[in-house]
């Protein structure tokens, strides 16, 4: 086949229209997400073989991936219908290597006598002589035949389908390559690439698709990786400066005077991460455009009162405060927590969830829009429509993984118009206990300023973690027992609520078998989502007064929970638990001054479970699981392409394109500092793609 007249294909060029693409090809490309010419190029390979050595025939053998070219001079099709093999016979000057393809009938009209042929494959001995199943073949040109090229390719792999084999697309791809090459314009400036040792775009795309070395490779992926990543940086950053130019925020008094009193409530020292975190909020709420800031720490950090901090700013400036958790208990406990600290006050607090009764729901309502209410807990009964806060200062919303960013702009629009008659939104502080590696976090939340608490507050001694086998599990109980007798108190955590689901262990059976067995004489008891908000309140209240020995709980108590005298937790089924999971659900436990422990039951059934249980059982460190979590998962998942609201990455990979990351942060924050819009005559083409790739999910429509 001979490359089309320069000028016969465009990147516009529909598939079926690329020479030599056939109309069952044409269809494999579309369900492949390949329409059309710009797609294929775009179509990257996945990794490159190196082609194995060519030889003479003589030197190739039995058992070896080989590399050889001859001259076809006998080809047969055998078998009956339908399973027919085709033949082939290749000889060089050396000697004969016999082919064979399985349900290669079709063969019949491709591979003729007198052809050229260069093959690859495993060979095997097949009677007395050399032969290969199955090989991967191409028709050598005799004009075009180097006759002494014996180098070894680097061959593109491209993701495939079951009708669609790489080598079809790789064929494919090598025949529009070069006309498609010359139509590539670079959105990069040369100066700014040479300063970044960026290779052009148009030579990225060869390199990746016919690559000369590894070298070539490496400097391809290099460039489209970054291209990748600044786009998406340009995009939330475009985006952001937009809401700071369009939104204002109240700028939020702060004195020596105020943070003394605030300091005053608080019943210890802030660790330094405490203190740095709040440092960077306060510089952030005394601002007149909304603060949107991401508090990351790990479990057990600390991240509440660094969130009092700038609620109770927000009170001492005649505004008021809201704290959004994800689930009823986790809104209770902050609610309890928030009611101890500033216990004799005059800040008036309300806990909002979805179980109150409507009457008691409609009161907290009215008190809100009134004003009556400084600093409101709750969950997303926040983002009802009939809350209307009378002034909103801070919004923090707890674990952000649960919450996306449309909920984010839930509360956001909910602080009324300021006095320049621009929307005011308030503050946003959002606390995530999953700590998100640093540098995902400034991708998927890019929109968002970071601060990290590092350490954890003084007095705690580590978890130790064990991972163990079923056949451990009475073993493991008659252990927890002898801590229970010391009057410690424990958490088991089990998969279910009820029995059935496919023999897991379930709350109800658990309680059971415990108080009956080994913990008999205990006070056990259940806790899960199930019952009713007043129930379990109560057993809460009475776990953390000690009335209870042993909880047996579903992952409702993954998040907040914050009981000291806890000091031994159980998790049962752990195999089935995430990596993220499975550290939340271990920082209930290590919080007082007991030595803890923390025992996974499990058997792992895959090597990814395995891998989980073994990271958790090796590191207490929540953000070293992280990167562990995302190296397992990889980003998309890790954060749900759902709650980014961004869809994975075509190219980057990580954490191994971190720096490539940073730089294309660095880079987009001072352009778009430069060029808000992308609007001048030479950034025309990187705006339209920008806008293409990037404009609907983050909706750039009203920026760009
Ligand atoms: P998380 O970051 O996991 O949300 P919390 O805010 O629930 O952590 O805090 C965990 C526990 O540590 C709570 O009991 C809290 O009162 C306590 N705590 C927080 N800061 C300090 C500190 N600086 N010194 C001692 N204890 C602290
Ligand atoms: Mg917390």
């Amino acid at each position: 086949m001979t490359a089309p007249a320069s000028g016969a294909i465009l990147l516009t060029t529909a598939i079926e229209a690329v020479p030599g693409v056939k109309a069952a090809h044409a269809r494999a490309f579309r369900r492949l997400g390949i329409p059309a010419v710009a797609h294929l190029l775009r179509h990257l390979p996945a990794r490159h073989e190196l082609e194995a050595e060519e030889t003479t025939i003589d030197q190739l053998k039995p058992g070896e991936i080989i590399t050889a070219r001859g001259e076809v001079t006998d080809t047969r099709v055998a078998g009956r219908y339908g399973k027919q093999r085709f033949e082939a016979v290749l000889i060089d000057h050396t000697g004969r290597l016999d082919l064979v393809w399985f349900n290669g009938g079709f063969l019949r009209k491709q591979i003729t006598p007198g052809m050229r042929l260069r093959v690859q494959g495993r060979s095997r001995q097949y009677g007395a002589n050399l032969q290969i199943a199955n090989p991967i073949w191409e028709r050598i040109d005799a004009a075009v035949e180097e006759p002494g090229r014996r180098s070894r390719r680097l061959r593109p792999v491209y993701p495939a389908s079951e009708d669609l084999p790489s080598r079809t697309i790789e064929q494919t791809i090598e025949k529009i390559l070069d006309d498609a090459l010359a139509l590539i314009d670079d959105h990069l400036p040369p100066d700014f690439r040479a300063e970044r040792e960026l290779p052009e775009l148009r030579e990225a795309y060869r390199m990746i698709h016919r690559p000369g070395s590894d070298e070539e490779v490496r400097e391809a992926r290099r460039r489209l990786v970054f291209d990748e990543l600044l786009l998406l940086q340009l995009g939330v950053q475009m985006k952001r400066a937009h809401l700071r130019r369009a939104l204002e925020a109240p700028p939020l008094r702060w004195s020596e005077q105020i943070d003394k009193k605030i300091r005053g409530r608080l019943p210890f020292t802030l660790t330094k991460g405490q203190e740095e975190a709040i440092g960077e909020i306060v510089a952030d709420l005394r601002k007149p455009t909304p603060a949107t800031r991401l508090i990351q720490g790990d479990v057990g950090s600390g991240k509440t009162v660094v969130a009092l901090y700038a609620m109770l700013m927000a009170v001492a400036s005649q505004r008021q405060a809201a704290l959004m958790a994800p689930t009823e208990l986790l809104a209770e406990q902050h609610f309890l927590t928030i009611t101890e600290l500033l216990h004799g006050s005059d800040v008036r607090l309300a806990l909002l969830t979805g179980s109150m009764a409507p009457p008691d729901r409609e009161s907290v309502h009215r008190a809100i829009e009134a004003g009556d209410i400084d600093i409101v807990v709750g969950t997303h009964a926040l983002l009802s429509e009939s809350v209307r806060f009378h002034a909103l200062g801070v919004a923090v919303i707890d674990e952000q993984h649960r919450f996306g960013v449309h909920q984010r702009a839930g509360l956001r629009g909910k602080a009324g118009v300021g006095e320049s008659g621009k929307p005011l939104a308030p503050h946003t502080l959002v606390m995530t206990a999953t700590p998100i590696p640093r540098t995902l976090a400034l991708t998927v939340f890019g929109d968002l300023d970071v601060s990290t608490i590092h350490g954890l507050p003084p007095g705690r001694t580590p978890v130790k973690t064990r991972a163990v086998g079923f056949d451990k599990t009475d073993e493991v109980y008659d252990y927890v027992r002898t801590r229970l007798d010391a009057g410690e108190q424990a958490y088991v955590v089990v998969p279910t609520i009820e029995e059935g689901a496919g023999g897991l262990r379930d709350v109800r059976s658990t309680v059971k078998r415990l108080e009956e067995g080994a913990f008999a004489g205990k006070r056990v008891a259940g806790l899960h989502g199930q019952l009713k908000r007043a129930t379990r309140e109560q057993i809460m209240g009475r776990f953390r007064a000690g009335l209870i020995d042993a909880l047996v709980a579903t992952t409702v108590i993954e998040v907040g929970v914050d009981v000291p005298n806890a000091s031994v937790m159980v998790i049962e089924h752990a195999e089935r638990f995430g990596l993220a999971q499975l550290h939340q659900l271990r920082g209930r436990v290590g919080r007082g001054s007991k030595k803890s422990l923390c025992v996974l039951i499990g058997e792992a059934k895959t090597s990814d479970a395995e891998a989980r249980m073994k990271a958790v059982a090796s590191t207490s460190d929540g953000f070293k699981l992280a990167e562990k979590d995302l190296e397992l998962r990889g980003p998309g998942e890790m954060l749900g392409s759902k709650q980014s609201g961004l869809a994975p990455f075509r190219v980057a990979e990580f954490p191994r394109d971190i720096d490539l990351l940073l730089m294309a942060r660095r880079d987009a924050a001072k352009w778009i500092e430069r060029s808000p819009a992308l609007e001048a005559p030479e950034e025309t083409l990187l705006r339209k793609r920008l806008l293409k790739e990037h404009g609907e999910t983050l909706g750039l429509a009203d920026v760009a």
